[in-house]
């Protein structure tokens, strides 16, 4: 008996050493009990098996796919090209990337909040103008936020730099990159101050570095690669992946920094693309994004901004990948929240509207109009019986309550096939018009197929729908 006891505890124990570091209690004055391991140790066996399990989920299955036939990719980047090696983390932890509201200039906020309810780990792109810099302070602070692990200053202009040295003094800063490039301004020496008041170093931001953020999210920087005359392209471009999700930060990279990745293999697929440059047209070029291939894109602009960000020729682009767009100037802050395996987007207003706790981080007063109080959709469609594989399109119209056109507004149409349903989104232009062409594949022939339309603009929503049968 008392020998059984003692090889029960003995296996256990070499069954725990095998699997890692843990402890395992030594056996009691009674080893006539069962043995006890400490209390953590059968808890960890299981994150264990459930990691080693992990490799067997199931592809990812948020975004919805479009019938629309992009152009083919020079270099198709495989978007699973790293399931294997990150399948093992899949599912542990969240993480939440927050595209803050800082008008004109650039913030993102990463937080990665670990399964085992360790300390959470944070990085801060950018923050700002000079004049944002006590809402991007507020706006970590309310995230609980006492640290910034790593500090990123993507280039030196102010929109980006401008509230780097206020986070600097308010926050433990654990690591700052920033690109070999200077710049002759206040707002940049402000930052060498900062930095150097606190007795830190700042490492440079270029293409390779790893980030050692947590050992679940891969966060890598693909840019800079070269040295660059134009201080956009010496922005540090960071590819952050967590299991199965991706984000890709470009700073105001352009195009030939784009080109640069993309020649030199570096560039990968992300699920969230924010747009080089503020949605300027000198950024996000097909061929970049032929390879990117995102899902969706956050745009940060400020409202009415006098360089017309975001240009129309990127949101086109964006339009015809089918990828969803997100904008600050319309949605205030935009927070995408990941698993691991599927991302999932909220904004301010939203939040707000449905008043959860987290709706306290809205700390600026409501920016949107109050022109809006309705919108009526109007739908149709120049093929109601068209053969199969034919393109139709389907041009949506969008008034006010007041019988005005309403631009920039966000169409989301949604053909409900008998065996799928194909979203696509666009955007009205100045007249309030989007025109929206898709192919309908091979359509069951004689089954209707129901086209669903919400527009949505300062968080006010309106719906339509018409409908096509193929013959
Ligand atoms: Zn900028």
């Amino acid at each position: 008996m008392i020998r059984k006891g003692w090889m029960l505890v003995i296996s256990i124990a070499m069954l725990l050493s095998a699997c890692g570091n843990l402890e395992v209690a030594q056996p009691n004055a009674s080893p006539s009990q069962a043995p006890q391991t400490s209390s953590q140790a059968p808890v960890s066996v299981l994150e264990i098996v459930e990691e080693a399990i992990g490799n067997k989920q199931p592809p990812k299955t948020s975004a919805p796919t479009s019938d629309k036939q992009p152009e083919p990719s020079p270099t198709p980047a495989p978007s699973k090209e790293n399931s294997d090696a990150a399948s093992v983390d899949r599912n542990t932890g969240t993480l939440e990337v927050h595209f803050i509201d800082v008008g004109q200039g650039d913030s993102q906020l990463v937080i990665y909040y670990p399964s085992d309810l360790a300390k959470k780990k944070t990085m801060l792109i950018d923050a700002g103008d000079n004049d944002d810099e006590k809402s991007v302070v507020n706006y970590l602070k309310k995230q609980k936020i006492d640290t910034v692990d790593i500090l990123i200053g993507t280039h030196p202009h102010s929109d980006h730099i401008g509230g780097l040295d206020a986070v600097i003094n308010a926050f433990d800063i654990g690591k700052v990159y920033m690109p070999a490039v200077a710049h002759n301004t206040k707002t940049f020496e402000d930052v060498l101050d900062a930095v150097a008041n606190k007795g830190m170093k700042i490492t440079t931001a270029k293409s390779g570095v790893e980030l050692d953020l947590h050992e679940h999210l891969t966060a890598t920087m693909l840019a800079p690669v070269n040295d660059y005359e134009d201080l956009n392209n010496m922005s540090a471009v960071v590819h952050l992946a967590f299991g199965d999700t991706s984000f890709l930060f470009t700073g105001d990279a352009e195009e030939e920094s784009e080109r640069d990745m993309l020649n030199n293999k570096l560039l990968k697929h992300a699920d969230v693309l924010a747009a080089g440059h503020h949605g300027s047209n000198t950024s996000s070029s097909q061929k970049f994004l032929d390879v990117v291939k995102p899902e969706y894109v956050v745009i940060q602009s400020g409202k009415d901004n006098s360089y017309g960000h975001p240009h129309r020729e990127p949101l086109q682009r964006f339009e015809k990948r089918g990828a969803t767009v997100y904008r600050n100037d319309l949605s205030g802050h935009i927070i995408a929240k990941s698993d691991g395996s599927t991302i999932e987007f909220r904004t301010t207003t939203a939040t707000n509207s449905k008043n959860t706790p987290e709706a306290a981080q809205n700390t600026e007063p409501a920016q949107q109009d109050k022109g809006i109080t309705s919108l009526a959709v109007n739908a149709s469609i120049d093929k109601p019986e068209p053969s199969q594989n034919e393109t139709v399109t389907v041009t949506v119209t969008l008034i006010d309550q007041n019988n005005n056109p309403v631009p920039d507004a966000q169409i989301k149409l949604v053909a409900k096939y008998k065996s799928k349903d194909t979203e696509y989104t666009a955007t009205t232009d100045a007249k309030g018009l989007a025109s929206i062409p898709f192919r309908i594949g091979r359509a069951a022939i004689g089954y209707e197929v129901k086209v669903n339309i919400t527009a949505t603009k300062d968080n006010i929503t309106g719906k339509t729908s018409t409908s096509f049968t193929p013959k």
